[in-house]
């Protein structure tokens, strides 16, 4: 059986060591509902209190701004939604043709209800510039929301400039930062953004948990209603282990962020280098502004759910841009709204290297593609 080399870190990254073991109490002894007066339940209302502020600060937030969700889904949704129900003067929502369907598909639902949405369409090089935001706020756009950086292309979109030319227009803005949070330095407040929505198990975190940042002052409808959790916005007891070890994860990886995107950089670079020395021909989806370590690959008139399970055989994890549906091979979202040839979007792989990887896993996985284009 072959070694596991993980190269996915854009589906999902490992528990970071020093998390699992900020978890282990609030998994055994400490079991307390935070939400109880008790001397016993103190510990875990301290640990929140503690991880909401390490969290504010990993961001430029302040405490209060950051809401505990179960995800990026989860708070996606709420962003979403939360504020199109709120405002019955203005409805309209514009959004891009290439989000997460954890924000396509609530916009969806909107539309369902009345509300007009827009799906902006990226540039080829898979961004949304001021210039194309401009040509779609209305005096009725309410809520703009694009994501910090696309999870299949690794785009990262000029959010700030789309934050200003939201608010000129009289919009909130929110972003789905869910790939871009631990990994590319933020300051919501330096950016102007209104929401933003982070999930702890893409930046080495526990799965199952995230947050919402909502900038003070701001009303949205509550996510859930029941108990007083979360300033009474997101009823529901609190998954201490799960924000424990999620404000640990991003910690250290802010803490490390540069050295981080360096080693992750430079993996990135050894392996389409050796690449580029091979005979394979292909080409690299993206501009210039990409997310470290992800590279979008498109091998004309491959199929990459083949390359994928090729890979697969020899212990390779990696992702396609693709959808396979059993038959046919459905061109993924993304890839149709940056206009990819299908010759090319067909042959598509994401490539996600993380901290953990190693440059004997860029070579394993070259030479995996080496012998699967023989070479
Ligand atoms: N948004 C983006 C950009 C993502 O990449 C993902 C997960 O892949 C999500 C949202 C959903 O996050 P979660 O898995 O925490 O629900």
């Amino acid at each position: 059986m072959s070694r596991l080399v993980y190269a996915d870190n854009a589906a999902t990254t490992q528990l970071d060591t020093a998390a699992f073991k900020a978890m282990l109490p609030f998994l055994t002894n400490e079991y307390g509902n935070a939400s109880q007066p008790y001397a016993f339940a103190r510990k875990p209302k301290k640990a929140l209190q503690d991880a909401r502020e390490t969290i504010a600060s990993c961001i430029g937030a302040a405490p209060e701004e950051i809401f505990f969700t179960s995800g990026g889904t989860e708070s996606d949704n709420w962003a979403i939604k939360g504020s199109a129900l709120l405002n019955v003067c203005k409805h309209a929502v514009v959004t891009s043709a290439f989000e997460h369907h954890a924000v396509l598909h609530p916009c969806q639902v909107l539309e369902r209800s009345g509300y007009p949405v827009a799906y902006m369409r990226p540039s080829q090089e898979g961004y949304i510039t001021a210039e194309i935001l401009k040509r779609y706020m209305t005096s009725q756009t309410h809520l703009t929301s694009v994501m910090f950086a696309n999870n299949e292309i690794g785009t990262v979109q000029p959010v700030k400039e789309l934050c200003a030319v939201a608010h000129e227009n009289g919009s909130l803005f929110h972003t789905d930062a869910v790939q871009t949070v631990g990994h590319v330095s933020i300051n919501v407040h330096d950016i102007g953004v209104d929401m933003l929505s982070a999930s702890a198990h893409k930046f080495n975190g526990p799965k199952g948990v995230g947050f919402l940042y909502i900038r003070n002052g701001l009303k949205i409808m509550p996510y859930s209603d029941g108990g007083a959790q979360e300033f009474g916005l997101r009823a529901g007891t609190e998954n201490v282990a799960g924000i424990v070890g999620m404000a640990v994860a991003l910690k250290n990886n802010c803490d490390a962020l540069e050295e981080n995107t360096r080693y992750v950089e430079g993996l990135d670079s050894m392996l389409v280098s050796i690449l580029d020395r091979s005979d394979i021909k292909y080409v690299r989806n993206g501009g210039t502004s990409r997310l470290p370590g992800l590279l979008s690959l498109s091998f004309p008139d491959a199929d990459g759910g083949a390359i994928l399970h090729r890979l697969d055989l020899t212990g390779i994890c990696i992702s396609t841009g693709s959808a396979c549906n059993g038959t046919s091979t459905d061109i993924s979202h993304v890839l149709q709204a940056v206009q990819l040839e299908d010759r090319y979007a067909k042959g598509t792989i994401r490539i996600s290297l993380g901290k953990a990887n190693t440059e004997e896993d860029v070579e394993a996985i070259v030479k995996a593609l080496m012998k699967i284009f023989r070479t």
